[in-house]
């Protein structure tokens, strides 16, 4: 083995790999207020490179959300049930090292759009390297159909009745409908 390459001894052996006898593991963190097809697509794109995905929906009591934290969880879930062996949908506070670790993997995945996602995800995964040095952060970029989409966008478009499917999954969009009281 090349003296550069640090061999597996270098790190405590539960932190040596997210590749553990269940596979390899990652996390999918963010608001998701709501899911978007944008968000499934690196689901999606995700699942063919890890065995498992947990997706970590942030609950950020000083932030105002469209959605209870406990509506986005149900709202993945629903739109995810297919994979369900493979998908984990979990809500977390606080840091997201710590919620990282809690699970025993090191593996954070983004999705990157613009050049705008850049600064501020490269900002993020530096300072998650900061805290938790073991931890890496695995960027997907965005397909191109998916470029403009988000969950702000989705937002603006919803309570003027404007047509989201090509958005967000169905059921979301049933979640929206309810929300501002259209069927
Ligand atoms: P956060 O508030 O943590 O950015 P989001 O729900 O907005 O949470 O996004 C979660 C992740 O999904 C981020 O990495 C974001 O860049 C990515 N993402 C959001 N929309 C898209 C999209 N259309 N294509 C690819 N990645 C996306």
């Amino acid at each position: 083995m090349s003296k550069n390459v640090p061999s597996d001894t270098d790190s405590a052996p539960e932190r040596s790999s997210s590749r553990s006898r269940e596979g390899t593991r990652a996390i999918f963190p963010g608001s998701f207020d709501p899911l978007t097809s944008g968000h499934l697509d690196i689901i999606t794109r995700g699942l063919k490179i890890f065995d498992h995905l947990t997706v970590g929906v942030l609950h950020n009591p000083e932030k105002r959300t469209l959605f209870s934290v406990d509506e986005r969880v149900k709202m993945i879930q629903e739109t995810l049930q297919g994979d369900a062996e493979r998908i984990t949908v979990k809500s977390f506070s606080g840091l997201l090292v710590s919620f990282v670790e809690e699970l025993g993997t090191h593996v954070i995945l983004r999705g990157l759009r613009a050049t705008s996602d850049f600064d501020y995800e490269a900002q993020m995964a530096l300072m998650n390297r900061q805290l938790s040095p073991h931890i890496e952060t695995f960027f997907l970029m965005t397909s191109e159909r998916y470029s403009y989409v988000s969950s702000s966008l989705v937002k603006q478009i919803a309570p003027y009745g404007g047509d989201v499917s090509h958005l967000v999954p169905p059921q979301v969009r049933k979640a929206l409908a309810a929300k501002f009281s259209r069927t």
